[in-house]
This record gives C-alpha cells, sequence and structure tokens, in this order.
C-alpha cells in the first residue's frame, strides 16, 4: 500500500463545487487502495481577504492576531473536505497543525518547521482515515512553553504538504494546482512554453521567478534535502504533471526538519585559473565568439563574468580548470590578436561558493559571507552569485582557511562541507528552462579600493535596508588608483533608496563613483546538465547575438548562466534563447 501525501491549493478548493469535485478525486484515489494524508489551503482568495479585514481594523495588526485570524482560512476547507469525503463514504478526519503536532519556531508569520509528530495521523491512516490537514499553519511552543498558532509565510501550505510526507516516509507528494505543472517559461511572455515532465529541485530553485508561483520554495528545499518524490500537476485533469527529483537523501535529524539554516552547504573548488580578456569590443556576437572557440577546442568554462564597462571595450573573465590553460591560453591569444585587448592570466586560484534556498531572498547572508572572508584577510577577486549561490574566487592558499571560517560562520557541519566535489549528472539537459526578470536596474561602484572588506560593506549596507541585489559581479578590471568595479542588479523599486545608501559609503571611499546602468531585465537559463556540457554559455550568448542582442552583463553559477540585457530586448531574449535551446513545444 502506498501512502500519498496531497496537496491541494486555493482555487482546487475554491467553491463548494470543487470541494466536492476534489473529494471524489480523493475517494478514487482511496478506493484504488493508497494511504491518503491531504493538505488544504484557504478557500480561493480567503487569505486575502482576511488580511483585509484585519488592515481596516489597523495599520499594523500584532503578528500573534494575524495568525490567529489567517489560520481560520484553512480551518474552514479541511472540515468541508471532510464532510464532503464523509459524504461520499470515505471515513475522513479533519486536523488543524496544532492537533497533528506541526511544530515550528515561535516566529509568527514566517515560522519554518522545527518537527512533525506523526502519532496520530498514522494512528488514523490505520484504522482507513483519509486525515485532512490544514496547510499554511502550525503550533509553536511558545516562550513560555504555552502552545500558540503560527503561520508558515504566504504560499506555505506546499511548504506544510512536503513536511508531512518527509516526516510520513510517504511514498510520494502530489500538489494540485490549477496549472498543468512547472513550464519551459513563462507562457504569458513565450506562446510555445513547453510542460516540463521532470525538473531538479535544483533547477526549480534557480527558476525561482518562474517556479516560485508554481511551488513555494521552501518546499522545493525540503524535497530537495530528504529526496522526496514531488509532483505538481492540474486539479482540473488527470495529466501527469512535472515530477521533481533530486539526488540528495538526508535523513531526519536532530535540526530542524525545515533546516532554520539558510546556507545548506559550502563547497571548494582547487586548482582553477582565471582568465581575463579586457579592452575587447563591446557588440554583439564578441562573447558567443570566445566561448565558442573555446568549446571547440574542449574547454569546459565553469564561472563566466563580465560587468559593466566604460566606453566601446568590454571586459570578460572567466575560470577553468589548471588542467586546460595552456590550451585555453593559445586560443585566447589567437582571439585577441584578431579583436585587439588584453589577456591576463592567474593561476593557483580555488572557487568558494556557498548555497542554500535560504539565500533567496535575505541580502544579508551575501553580506556575510564577504565579511566572514574579509575578516580573515581573504581578497575577493572575482564574484558572482545566483538564486541559490554565491560565489568568490580567491587565492588558492586562502582556500581552506576561508573554508573552515565559513563554515563556523554559518554553522555547517562536516557532511555540508564538499571539497572538489564531481559534478555527476544523469542525463539532464544543459538547460531546461528560461526566466527572464524585468524591471531590474543596474548599478556600478566604480574604483572601489581592492582590499578584503569593500564587497562586504557594500553588500551589507543595502542589507541592513532589506534591499535584495539579485546579480552581484566583481570583474578584474583595474581602474584608476588599482581600484575595482562592482556592479549589481535590483528591482527598479529600490532604486530610490539606493542613493541614501551609497552616500556614506561613497564619503568613506572617495576616490570611488556611482555610475547608473540603463534599466535592464535578467534572463537566465538553467539546466542540472549544464556543469558537464561544454559550450552552453556560448550558445546562449550566439542565441543573443543572432538576434542582435548586445549582453551588457553576465553571471553565471554551476547551473545557471545569467545574462544582463536592456530592458526593451528582454522579451525578445527570453524567446530566441527559449527557440535557440530547443524547448519550445513542437
Ligand atoms: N492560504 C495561504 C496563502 O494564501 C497558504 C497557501 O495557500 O499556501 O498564502
Ligand atoms: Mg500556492
Amino acid at each position: 500500500m502506498t501512502l500519498l501525501v496531497q496537496k491541494f491549493g486555493g482555487t482546487s478548493v475554491g467553491n463548494i463545487e470543487r470541494i466536492k469535485a476534489v473529494a471524489k478525486r480523493i475517494a478514487l484515489c482511496k478506493e484504488a487502495g493508497h494511504e491518503l494524508v491531504v493538505v488544504v489551503s484557504a478557500m480561493g482568495n480567503s487569505t486575502d481577504e482576511l488580511t483585509n479585514l484585519a488592515l481596516s481594523v489597523s495599520k499594523n495588526p500584532p503578528s500573534r492576531e494575524m495568525d490567529m485570524l489567517l489560520s481560520t482560512g484553512e480551518q474552514v476547507t479541511i472540515s468541508l473536505l471532510s464532510i464532503a469525503l464523509n459524504e461520499l463514504g470515505i471515513s475522513a478526519t479533519s486536523m488543524t497543525g496544532s492537533q497533528v503536532g506541526i511544530i515550528t519556531e515561535s516566529a509568527h508569520g514566517k515560522a519554518r518547521i522545527l518537527e512533525i509528530k506523526t502519532d496520530r495521523i498514522k494512528e488514523l491512516l490505520k484504522n482507513g482515515h483519509v486525515v485532512v490537514v490544514a496547510g499554511f499553519q502550525g503550533t509553536s511552543l511558545g516562550t513560555s512553553k504555552t502552545a500558540e498558532i503560527t503561520t508558515l509565510g504566504r504560499g506555505g501550505s506546499d511548504t506544510s504538504a512536503v513536511a508531512l510526507a518527509t516526516a510520513l516516509k510517504a511514498d510520494s507528494c502530489e500538489i494540485y494546482t490549477d496549472v498543468p505543472g512547472v513550464l519551459t517559461t513563462d507562457p504569458r511572455k513565450v506562446a510555445d512554453a513547453q510542460l516540463m515532465t521532470t525538473v531538479t529541485c535544483d533547477e526549480m530553485l534557480e527558476l525561482a521567478s518562474l517556479g516560485a508561483a508554481v511551488l513555494h520554495p521552501r518546499a522545493v528545499e525540503i524535497a530537495r534535502n530528504y529526496g522526496i518524490p514531488l509532483v505538481v500537476r492540474s486539479s482540473w485533469d488527470n495529466q501527469p504533471g512535472t515530477t521533481l527529483t533530486s539526488k540528495e537523501k538526508r535523513s531526519l535529524g536532530k535540526e530542524g526538519l525545515e533546516l532554520s539554516k539558510p546556507v545548506n552547504s559550502i563547497e571548494l573548488v582547487e586548482k582553477q585559473s582565471v582568465i581575463g580578456l579586457s579592452h575587447i569590443p563591446d557588440q554583439p556576437g564578441i562573447a558567443a565568439d570566445l566561448f565558442e572557440t573555446l568549446s571547440e577546442g574542449g574547454i569546459n568554462v565553469d564561472l563566466i563574468i563580465q560587468s559593466t564597462h566604460q566606453g566601446n571595450s568590454n571586459d570578460i573573465t572567466f575560470t577553468i580548470a589548471e588542467e586546460d590553460l595552456k590550451r585555453t591560453k593559445l586560443l585566447c591569444q589567437k582571439l585577441i590578436q584578431r579583436l585587439g585587448g588584453n589577456l591576463t592570466i592567474q593561476e593557483k586560484m580555488s572557487k568558494l561558493s556557498i548555497r542554500g534556498a535560504g539565500i533567496m531572498g535575505r541580502p544579508g547572508i551575501a553580506a556575510k559571507f564577504f565579511e566572514t572572508l574579509s575578516k580573515s584577510g581573504i581578497n575577493l577577486r572575482l564574484i558572482a552569485t545566483s538564486e541559490v549561490k554565491v560565489s568568490c574566487v580567491i587565492n588558492a592558499e586562502s582556500g581552506n582557511k576561508g573554508l573552515r571560517y565559513v563554515s563556523e560562520a554559518f554553522d555547517l557541519k562536516d557532511k555540508q562541507i564538499k571539497i572538489n566535489p564531481t559534478n555527476i549528472c544523469n542525463g539532464e539537459p544543459e538547460v531546461r528552462g528560461v526566466a527572464l526578470d524585468p524591471n531590474q536596474v543596474q548599478l556600478s561602484v566604480i574604483n572601489i579600493p581592492d582590499i578584503p572588506g569593500s564587497a562586504a560593506i557594500l553588500c551589507q549596507s543595502f542589507a541592513d535596508e532589506g534591499i535584495c541585489l539579485h546579480t552581484i559581479v566583481q570583474s578584474e578590471r583595474k581602474y584608476e588608483s588599482n581600484g575595482k568595479i562592482i556592479s549589481f542588479t535590483m528591482n527598479k523599486d529600490d532604486r530610490k533608496n539606493a542613493d541614501d545608501i551609497l552616500i556614506p559609503l561613497l564619503k568613506v571611499w572617495p576616490q570611488a563613483y556611482l555610475e547608473d546602468g540603463k534599466a535592464i531585465a535578467r534572463i537566465s537559463a538553467v539546466g542540472a546538465g549544464m556543469p558537464v556540457s561544454i559550450g552552453t554559455a556560448g550558445r546562449m550568448f550566439r542565441a543573443l547575438a543572432n538576434a542582435n542582442i548586445n549582453i551588457l552583463m553576465i553571471a553565471t553559477s554551476e547551473i545557471r548562466t545569467t545574462c544582463i540585457v536592456a530592458e526593451n530586448d528582454g522579451i525578445k531574449a527570453l524567446k530566441e534563447v527559449h527557440k535557440f535551446f530547443k524547448l519550445a513545444s513542437k
């Protein structure tokens, strides 16, 4: 007998008709012999409606009272669904988060799940009941050990479902929603977006802006860490939807079920060389030329960085494995002869990266990473960030020291520390999906002192104001007085607050100055096969060059290549890249 956890979202249980339809679906599944735990959201928009009720009483309602209020939404659905099931002759019992024993942190409105007591559910399952659990809520033990109702944060029912599947060691967790699954890109922007049959949890996290609307990132992170088979499918039909996979298979330990730490692992990759091509022409096709040449030479490039530039020249920096250095050098020299520009090579470098879904939306994490390195006297040569990963290139001799200090700072255990991991790929495609983030602006601080601590101070200052920097890039070009350039992107809305943050900093660095880039869009291609496919980045750059789109900035991460383009080019760039990697439906 298989144990399934099924979650039905707000629209799927939006009215009585829908609840009856969901009950029928569950009844069929039960009759097919499965054990079932069903998690539901509040009906339709009722969480929004409850929030508005509170806001019409107070602009700033206490968070404890908000949790008391919002948790009632799901309580309505569980009881109605259980009534509907009993009406169909299926024994069903509804339970609130507290009744189940979903123990969370005490942070109201954003509590993480620490533990789930499963005795009561197991007893009910044994007696043949379908257990209907209220999503999005739990209970904290409270400061004075008095239980308090907590909620997990908007969209949190997905997280409840995956956490329950983990605690119950369920065979599968199925998320029923109003879309057919996860698509290769946003169908509102690209009409021929296609359903993905599978996607890895890591890919899903890197495709945050595409995926988060379908699945709560915290739910994806839990499924990733514990290797829970997760399916997203439509509640309107019987199509199989999208299956999320993970290679990781952690067992539940003493630490909380949802790791309360934002950083999940640290990785050191040694024996790297940094190749810098500076003052090369700034025009569409140059990056494509370069990386196609390298890929034809069989060279697998890891990190690629292109920062903003002054005038009509460009700098591109990338890392390769030391063993490929000789060949890379020859190829680059030839290219420079043709294009102009300078070539610089730095040997004996290492790449240090932190990863975790908790990095997303928490600007303080990158800042803390940079600060820890700077306090250890380690200078950052290159920086590149993605949704769930921050990478720096540092001198090889600082590698172990950096690894040790950063692991301590983020309280990472041995099993979370990875040294020179091999890229395992199970035949995943080089590009699985493409996401576009419009409404971004790009800023650069030019001539920042090239000493430990500069990036840390910059990122911390934004973090203190709660501003997320999306793509942070520090490249190799040296400015007057040997300064560096750090470029970053942020939401357009945050730009107005940036001056207040930067003015005091520019006082500390009188030689540095700010340069406002154009309104931009970020386009990211993501694929778990990328680390083992040679030339993916080159192909993405070619797709853009073919459409005569200039790339303003590049930042890559293991499974993601991000290009910053002018805002007007955003949709066109998305369509071109989507088509180039043959993601469009046939
Ligand atoms: N009802 C909650 C919300 O609307 C939780 C959920 O639906 O996942 O955010
Ligand atoms: Mg949802």
